[in-house]
């Protein structure tokens, strides 16, 4: 039987570590990439398997962007020998202001990328300095013409909210100059403080001050009001897409498809096995093998409430039965009863939904479902 999964690769190369980071990144590290490279289509022979039809792709990271052209032709070129690539497949590629260039998307298109998402951030030059990004608006604005000019239409911005400093102007001033940029699909992150990053310690040690829970709260509500006026549906907690722009691949995990994840930190999950690939470079160079687990009927039917929930569309029952032969009902009792009471999740027509006070208090929806 096929089995039509998700494939995401993990590019863990960035110019610099931005002030915020805690993904696997290595500034620095251009000399490893043609190992890498290696290694990821290595991993590709292991993971491909003849019932493997690929139905969305996603070259995350790090910085994809920072490969060389003629390295990244060779990873898509191995990915498409390698495995079958459902006719219609979304495959989309994060690309960072600053480092995108002309050779770099022509390869993409080449091989049948068709969606873009750039780390845009904020219209502000002092918020993007602030961020450690490496790149302007006017980079921003650069890229979205080449990417234009490369033939891709379905184009993200990532911007985000509750960074030190930052007002509710300052958010309506980005969406404004984003919105200009035409496209077809916003993500508009909070802000989240990692421990260990230099932002934490600037926070921490007062240099810098976060908006206040209210302030971010009219941000977020800015976000949703201004991109439903501009045509944009919000289809989950921090991402808005024009009428048939919502990215599938992101869909697809909330629904708790099978994916397989590849290159350092990369997770898979396939059936009822999840693994983790060595988690630094060097370990999977080395070719440290990935940790597996084995996800519990209980633990699975957590996780589907879980992600469903971030979903504007909620979670259908229906959905929930074929998956886990059970219904809500018999899998969460009267732990459904609490939130639903209070006003945070409503229970109708067999969908499962946060409210829109639930979406700010989804944490403690989903304590009542542990
Ligand atoms: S570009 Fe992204 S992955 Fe790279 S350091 Fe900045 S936030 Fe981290």
């Amino acid at each position: 039987m096929t089995r039509d999964v998700g494939l995401y690769f993990h590019i863990p190369f960035c110019a610099r570590k931005c002030a915020y980071c805690d993904f696997v990144s290595y500034p620095g590290m251009e000399d490893a990439m043609p190992a890498y490279a290696d290694a990821l289509i290595a991993e590709m022979g292991r993971r491909a398997a003849p019932e493997i039809r690929i139905a969305t792709a996603y070259i995350g990271g790090g910085t994809p962007s920072l490969l060389p052209p003629e390295l990244m032709d060779r990873l898509l070129d191995a990915a498409k020998r390698r495995f079958c690539f459902l006719p219609d497949a979304e495959w989309s590629c994060e690309c960072n202001p600053g480092t995108v260039t002309e050779a770099f998307l022509a390869v993409l298109r080449a091989h049948g990328v068709n969606r873009l998402s750039l780390g845009a951030q904020a219209r502000q030059e002092r918020l993007l300095r602030l961020l450690g990004r490496i790149h302007t608006w006017e980079q921003v604005e650069q890229s979205v013409r080449l990417a234009r000019a490369a033939g891709f239409e379905n184009l993200n911005l990532d911007l985000m909210l509750g960074l030190p400093t930052q007002t509710v102007s300052d958010v309506r001033e980005s969406l404004d100059a984003a919105l200009a940029l035409q496209p077809t699909h916003l993500s508009c992150y909070g802000l989240i403080v990692e421990e260990g990053t230099p932002l934490h310690a600037r926070v921490r040690a007062g240099e810098w001050t976060l908006p206040a829970d209210g302030e971010e709260r009219d941000m977020y509500e800015a976000c949703r009001s201004i991109l439903a006026e501009n045509g944009f549906e919000q289809y989950e907690i921090s991402n808005f897409a024009r009428p048939g722009y919502t990215c599938r691949h992101n869909t697809d995990c909330w629904k708790r498809r099978e994916y397989l994840g590849l290159g350092c930190a990369a997770c898979g999950f396939m059936g009822n096995i999840r693994y983790r690939n060595a988690p630094s470079l060097s370990g999977y160079l080395a070719g440290a093998p990935a940790e597996e687990e084995t996800v519990s009927p209980e633990e699975a039917r957590f996780e589907s409430v879980m992600l469903g929930l971030r979903m504007t569309e909620g979670l259908r029952e229906e959905d929930f039965v074929r998956m886990h032969g059970m219904t809500l009902r018999a899998a969460f009792g009267s732990k459904m009863d609490a939130p639903i009471r209070d006003g945070l999740l409503t229970y109708e027509n067999g969908v499962l939904r946060l409210t829109r006070r639930g979406m700010d208090l989804q944490n403690r929806v989903l304590l009542e479902f542990l």
